[in-house]
């Protein structure tokens, strides 16, 4: 992991009252921990949950479709967009550039549709820091040995890429105390209900239940004075 300088946060932390906005979903875990299995599985239970695909400077890997997965850029492009305020963080992990734009979260969360970012721990700490409401969930591996061979597994390593997270990893995992909810994933099914379980609590959190109590509310008689 590089060090904080090497991370941003460029968001306006701004709070619209008016429309009911989204929540915005943070999730960490090093790499080959498994969040973006389980983050798939949850997004396809759930329609009212978006993804906001990132920017980076990384190359595809084999499978990865531009625009799906990644929005893959070059380093300059990655320097302009970031220069006119493309981002609302961004970070070098592993030796690449990775930003969230913050168009595509603002318009979603907005709308009133819920995001999730899958972003590192810098990420997830340029957020937190910046006046801007975020559920954050850590995913833990359950050891490091069943990271490596996930990682290994996965063959979309170089050795050297490999090393790098598995040197990088320890330290991400030390973040896991920053984070609201912390995740073991040990079983993909499980993982991803707890997670689904975790969406569905904050959902339900009495200030995001305001609006809709109001209404309940307002098909009730009102209160009478005989009744005293
Ligand atoms: P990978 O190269 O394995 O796809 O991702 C490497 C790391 O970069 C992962 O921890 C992933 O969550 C993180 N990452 C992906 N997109 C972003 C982003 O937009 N911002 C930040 N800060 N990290 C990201």
């Amino acid at each position: 992991m590089n060090s904080d300088a090497a991370a941003g946060f460029d968001g306006q932390g701004t709070h619209n009252t008016e429309v009911e906005r989204g929540i915005l979903f943070v999730i960490s875990s090093p790499s080959g921990g498994g969040k973006g299995t389980l983050i798939r599985r949850v997004l396809s239970l759930d329609p009212r949950l978006g993804y906001s695909v990132s920017w980076t400077t990384r190359s595809p890997r084999v499978g990865e479709v531009e625009g799906v997965h990644y929005r893959f850029v070059s380093p300059d492009e990655f320097a302009s967009a970031r220069e006119r305020g493309e981002f609302l963080e961004w970070a070098a992990v592993h030796d690449n550039y990775y930003g969230t734009s913050r168009t595509t979260v603002t318009r979603e969360l907005s709308a009133g549709r819920d995001v999730i970012l899958e972003i590192d721990v810098q990420g997830a700490a340029s957020i937190r820091h910046a006046n801007l409401e975020a559920v954050s969930v850590f995913i833990l591996p359950p050891s490091f040995e069943i990271l490596r061979a996930r990682l290994t597994a996965r063959s979309s390593e170089t050795p050297d890429t490999l090393s790098l997270r598995l040197r990088n990893s320890r330290a991400e995992v030390e973040h896991y105390r920053e984070f609201d909810y912390v995740l073991l994933n040990d079983n993909v099914e499980r993982s991803a209900a707890q997670l689904a379980a975790i969406v569905s609590a904050e959902r339900a959190r009495r200030p995001r239940q305001e609006r809709l109590a109001r209404r309940v509310l307002a098909t009730f008689p009102a209160p009478t004075t005989e009744a005293l």
